[in-house]
């Protein structure tokens, strides 16, 4: 048996789960402390600040061999950078890879100075259109884009950076817009279903959540994520709409970014089910999310995501979306074989308090009634 003294960790206390309130302090608290680490995934941003660090220390030193050294390694920087952006830009699981590589190219075209730069470099695979617009394609920048100097790349980082940095100031400013629409639409739809969800308890959750842009680079197609929503900080993600206005043809950027955001917002005001786990001293040691939505502890994902769109999709008075198109057909015969939707709703937006008892289960109860005994069951095991 293994003695004490050669224990090297201490082992751990296992804690007494108990369910909490989802507005219990801690929790609460916890929400805003990983919400401070969220992260912006911004391609470039944490590239340019290496290089701006780098450039600080080497400020300090005369020139000689380690400014020289410091130099070295900017220029490992922007390189690796490139290939990053060379390996985004062929991924062949993504179709919409070569349209965000060349939207990135565009960006740095719309600048004048930068432009002027780049003809120079690319001027064989240029078309020049009649009214002066330029033509060029993914294929047609590959093969050369490597050439481009360090320096230039490096403002077209600083200029993707800025560009991000346009469009999520437009994002902030439309928000409380579509907040007020969003609040007014779910009410109207929750009234109907008879739920027990008033609008100030929808503004209270909407309250907490933090919306940001999503770089189309790091975001959006490339993740095969359109936005993103994430209970543990309450941040969503809403695409800036580069790609998209491609992707979904026949929608301004502006109502596609409106339809991601009501997407999201589903999701940030859809009901938790939060478990405490105390320590032998009563205190709370650590906090987690048991039910998200319909996701309830790894299962259920998909009918999470179906409701979410089907709702979304309600409440804008959307016809349809390429979004989770087998999953919604799945959502939508339940309610054919009668399931009423207010059940679905009913546990979607549900608080758990402790000592009460799940609407879920009274949803998973109507499915089994009117779809078969374990149904819900066995078509999680088909989408996971
Ligand atoms: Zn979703």
């Amino acid at each position: 048996m293994e003695s004490e003294e050669f224990k090297l960790y201490p082992e751990e206390e296992p804690l007494k789960m108990r369910r909490l309130s989802p507005d219990h302090p801690d929790f609460l608290e916890n929400v805003e402390e990983q919400k401070s680490r969220e992260a912006r995934h911004l391609f470039g941003l944490d590239d340019l600040n290496i290089i701006s660090q780098f450039e600080e220390t080497m400020s300090h030193y005369p020139e000689g061999e380690l400014t020289e050294q410091y130099g070295h390694f900017i220029d490992e920087t922007l390189k690796h950078s490139m290939q990053e952006l060379v390996i985004l830009s062929t991924d062949k699981e993504n179709q919409f890879a070569s349209v965000g590589f060349e939207t990135f190219f565009y960006e740095s075209l719309d600048n004048s100075e930068l432009a002027e730069q780049l003809k120079k470099i690319f001027s064989d695979e240029f078309i020049d259109a009649e009214n002066g617009e330029i033509f060029i394609t993914a294929q047609e920048i590959l093969p050369r884009f490597m050439e481009i100097p360090l320096p230039l790349y490096r403002k077209m980082l600083e200029r993707h950076v800025e560009c991000y940095s346009e469009s999520e100031k437009e994002l902030q400013e439309k928000l409380p817009e579509w907040e007020l629409a969003f609040a007014d639409r779910l009410n109207e739809q929750v009234n109907k279903w008879n739920l027990a969800l008033t609008k100030e308890e929808i503004f209270k959750r909407l309250e907490k959540v933090e919306v940001m842009a999503g770089d189309y680079l790091t975001y959006s197609d490339f993740t095969e994520a359109d936005g993103d929503y994430h209970p543990a900080s309450c941040t969503a993600v809403v695409p800036t709409g580069e790609i998209y206005m491609i992707k979904e043809s026949g929608q301004s950027r502006d109502d596609y970014r409106e339809y991601v955001y009501t997407h999201e917002m589903l999701h940030a005001v859809s009901g938790l089910t939060v478990m405490g786990g105390e320590n032998s001293e009563g205190e709370l040691a650590e906090t987690q999310i048991r039910r998200h939505g319909l996701h309830a502890e790894g299962r259920f994902k998909w009918l999470n995501e179906a409701f979410t769109e089907f709702l979304a999709l309600k409440l804008l008075g959307k016809e349809d979306s390429n979004s989770y198109k087998d999953e919604r057909r799945e959502l939508q015969l339940m309610i054919d074989k009668g399931v009423p939707e207010e059940l679905f709703a009913a546990a979607y937006f549900e608080n758990l308090e402790p000592g009460k008892t799940p609407r879920l289960k009274d949803l998973i109860k109507a499915v089994n009634q009117k779809c078969g005994i374990r149904y819900l069951q066995n078509l999680d095991k088909e989408f996971s």
